[in-house]
């Protein structure tokens, strides 16, 4: 009970917490699953939707929430390379693989969003990602259970919030087959500018999805010619 009242948030306490139906095990070391993040699992899935086969690089994977949930709801032909800097959240992820028995469809490995990409990964006819997208002079003002509790590392998005996109943007189109696309989570404000960095890099057929407040939150397009 203490606990609580110090605004610890109840999925610390208890070790896990529900997304997409489906349990998740958490620690303090990955962001929680928040209801916002469906949006990104069902504009995902429609993606898939009439594909049989295809590889999904969920990048800033943290608890690997986005990317169970997408295997969870698709045919075993389908897999799902994990991607994040931090060590604890491939832990996470890997425990959640195991807890969703999963583990011969997803890898999870060491990769950091900002950074160039690994080529030995291969190509992806789908790049999902909820990249940490909070302007760093914004955390202070942040709810206390999350301020105070959950990973920075997985809010802080630079000075205006945006870093992330730029670099995944500029870094990872490579890992797109042609046609491939990239759909993103963003924060509150920041779908038209996604949209024109997304733009900028040359992808296509751009659109914005609202989540269920109404509020814009996934914005994704498609590579068409492969680099
Ligand atoms: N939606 C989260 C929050 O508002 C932030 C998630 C993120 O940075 N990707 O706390």
């Amino acid at each position: 009970k203490s606990r609580r009242l110090k605004g610890e948030p109840l999925a610390h306490i208890i070790g896990e917490w529900d997304f997409y139906s489906l349990t998740f095990t958490l620690t303090p070391g990955v962001l929680i699953p928040r209801p916002d993040t469906e949006t990104l699992v069902d504009a995902g899935l429609a993606f898939f939707s009439r594909r049989e086969r295809g590889r999904i690089l969920d990048l800033c994977c943290g608890s690997g929430c986005v990317g169970i949930a997408l295997l969870k709801n698709l045919p075993d032909t389908i897999s799902c390379v994990f991607a994040d800097t931090s060590e604890e959240a491939l832990a996470v992820t890997k425990e959640n693989l195991v807890r969703h028995r999963l583990t011969f469809r997803g890898l999870p490995v060491a990769q950091n969003a900002l950074e160039s990409c690994d080529q030995a990964l291969g190509k992806f006819n789908l790049i999902v990602s909820n990249p940490p997208y909070i302007p760093d002079g914004d955390i202070a003002e942040l709810d206390a259970s999350v301020r105070d509790y959950e990973p920075h590392l997985a809010l802080k998005g630079g000075a205006d919030g945006l870093d992330f996109y730029r670099a995944i943007c500029e870094n990872w189109r490579g890992a797109l087959r042609t046609g491939g696309r990239l759909y993103f989570e963003v924060g509150i404000g920041q779908a038209d500018d996604v949209l024109r960095i997304m733009r900028a890099v040359g992808f296509g057929d751009i659109e914005v999805i609202p989540d269920l407040n109404g509020i814009p939150r996934v914005v994704w397009g498609i590579l068409h010619t492969e680099i």
